[in-house]
């Protein structure tokens, strides 16, 4: 699997990829990174790769030039699915993640000041994400945190895979709380029947922790999960 990332700040983008499970992964040739800077891209003189706003408002827009080229440049490459970080987009969830893990070669485009020209995003976007309901200063985090997410998905990347299988989002509840070792740690023990070893009452009280915990954090997603399994009894 290949990342492109389109971005004016390479640099806020490849540290990520320096440590930890995605360097290890980076490292077994299992996905590889690169980089386009629109401004490299740019006609103007200066390199300019901003505007001020067709009929007026505040900040400055990402004009279409040094994106057009970029974009085409990319497509000219060969084949890629090309992603939009913006606030304006459908939220990014853990089936998208998956769904997206089967594919190739995906380009994030990120943006900056106050977003990317319109015509731009008509003109060469599969799909744009949101990653929540706050504005960023750019996108590289977006993309980051898209990249990642998609990236546990993708085969051998992480070290045990059955962890992926059980976590929160894979099935319609939360996943249940986790206790390192030591069980008692100054005065506070994981729950008793953890330490037991039996296996079938270990699960019964994981599914009861599980709903508890999504009942709590996320009442909406339970009433959902029940109304579906009443539906299938
Ligand atoms: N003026 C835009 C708006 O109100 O929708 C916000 C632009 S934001 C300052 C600059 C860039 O950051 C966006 O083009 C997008 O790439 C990225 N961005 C900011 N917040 C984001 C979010 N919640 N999800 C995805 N991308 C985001």
């Amino acid at each position: 699997m290949r990342f492109t990332y389109v971005t004016l700040f390479q640099n806020l983008i490849e540290g990520y990829f320096q440590d930890s499970i995605l360097r290890r992964a980076q490292d077994k040739e299992l996905f590889e990174v690169d980089y386009l800077n629109p401004r490299e891209f740019s006609t103007n003189r200066h390199q300019k790769v901003d505007d001020t706003a067709v009929g007026g408002g505040a900040g400055m827009v990402m004009t279409p030039q040094p994106l057009f080229d970029t974009l085409r440049e990319l497509k000219a490459r060969g084949d890629v699915y090309i992603i939009f970080p913006t606030p304006v987009g459908k939220p990014f969830v853990q089936n998208d993640a998956k769904r997206l893990a089967k594919k190739k070669h995906i380009a994030f485009v990120s943006g900056r000041y106050e977003g990317i020209d319109e015509r731009v995003i008509e003109t060469f976007a599969d799909e744009l994400f949101s990653i929540g309901d706050y504005i960023l200063t750019g996108g590289e985090l977006p993309s980051l945190v898209m990249s990642d997410a998609i990236l546990r998905n993708v085969e051998g990347v992480l070290g045990n895979s059955d962890s992926l299988a059980m976590e929160s989002f894979e099935t319609p509840l939360l996943e249940a709380p986790s206790f390192g070792k030591p069980p008692l740690y100054e005065g506070s023990s994981a729950p008793s029947e953890y330490l037991k070893g039996n296996h079938s009452r270990i699960s019964a009280l994981k599914s009861a922790l599980s709903e508890c915990k999504t009942k709590f954090f996320r009442p909406e997603q339970l009433l959902q999960h029940q109304k579906r399994t009443s539906y299938e009894k």
